[in-house]
């Protein structure tokens, strides 16, 4: 039996006529493609690619129209052409040198951790929502703690500076990172499905970490992209996160680890730097234009100075673990 065959049977007892539009389509995917290992990772790529980039593109269109500069989070600091094209290719090149090899292993390792792939109906959003929930709860968690780890000096000097290059992110720079950090810190994407698909077989369907990834996407990117604008997720939901978090991860250096969600950093202390300088910011509204900027160019220099001093110092302490190390 040939593998287009071997794709058409596994449809043999579904009733197409009862499928959504949706559903129809993705069961004409697999047997299209003839070979659900390779209509797996090659959906996979597709959907990050275009995810990534199709998000990435409306930031790079804010940058260049002046008038979103009163939302920049940095006003001083616009990412030029030069260096987004720089992020690009080494965006790419991990793209394509680290996960497209990886991926055509995602199917046997979702079908060996009981997920469903090829499989229709496609789940309901009732389904989904608790499954999502979990999987940024999870991711949340893991690269807490991950990215904190990054930042111990020799993982941070080999590792995570690369990520650090941009003191003030833009949204294409979300993976900008060392192929060994996307690996580290893919494990808290795709954990939390993984766990729960072990726990629950055969209940978590790929079409829902497709999802998730589409949204986990999205919550990178837009934490990358600089702006915080007054309809900002973070201005509804006061524990998200949002560019306003990580972009002080970016320049002050050592606060805001997290990713989706503000609890951890606030339970375990890592935002108090970010949180005394919120609050200078906040005490600058009311007062005329021109000395709001002045204290908050003055601000934005000090906490920037701070996160200069503090990433030598990690540095520095690498470069003296080596040194032991060596002798
Ligand atoms: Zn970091
Ligand atoms: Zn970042």
């Amino acid at each position: 039996m040939n593998a287009v065959n071997a794709t058409t049977s596994i449809y043999d007892s579904t009733d197409f006529a009862s499928l959504s539009y949706l559903e129809q389509k993705w069961a004409a995917w697999y047997i299209y493609i003839g070979n659900p290992i390779l209509a797996t990772g090659l959906a996979s790529f597709l959907l990050h690619e275009i995810v990534y980039f199709g998000r990435s593109i409306p930031w790079i269109i804010i940058d260049a129209i002046p008038y979103f500069r009163r939302w920049k989070l940095q006003p001083n600091k616009i990412p030029s052409p030069q260096e987004q094209w720089e992020c690009t290719k080494q965006v790419l090149f991990s793209h394509f040198m680290v996960e497209l090899p990886v991926i055509w292993f995602f199917h046997p390792m979702a079908e060996m951790f009981g997920m469903r792939t090829y499989e229709v109906p496609l789940p309901t959003f009732r389904e989904m929502l608790p499954q999502l929930a979990w999987f940024f709860f999870f991711e949340d968690l893991f690269h807490y703690l991950a990215h904190r780890a990054l930042h111990y000096g020799p993982l941070y000097k080999h590792i995570h500076k690369l990520h650090h290059k941009y003191s003030a992110p833009f949204g294409l720079a979300a993976e900008y990172a060392h192929p060994a950090e996307v690996a580290i810190l893919g494990l808290g994407t795709i954990g939390g499905p993984l766990i729960f698909a072990a726990l629950n077989p055969h209940v978590l369907h790929i079409a829902t970490v497709y999802l998730w990834i589409t949204l986990r996407l999205f919550q990178a990117i837009d934490a990358h992209s600089g702006y915080d604008f007054p309809w900002s997720l973070n201005k509804f939901i006061p524990f998200w996160s949002g560019a306003d978090h990580h972009d002080f991860h970016h320049m002050a250096f050592t606060n805001n680890f997290a990713t989706s969600f503000r609890w951890w950093d606030r339970m375990l202390g890592t935002d108090t730097s970010y949180r005394s300088y919120r609050k200078k910011m906040a005490a600058l509204k009311g007062k005329a234009k021109s000395e709001r900027d002045a204290v908050e160019k003055a601000l934005l220099a000090e906490v920037e100075a701070q996160g200069l001093i503090a990433e030598a110092e990690v540095v520095r302490k690498a470069d003296g673990v080596e040194k032991v190390k060596a002798a």
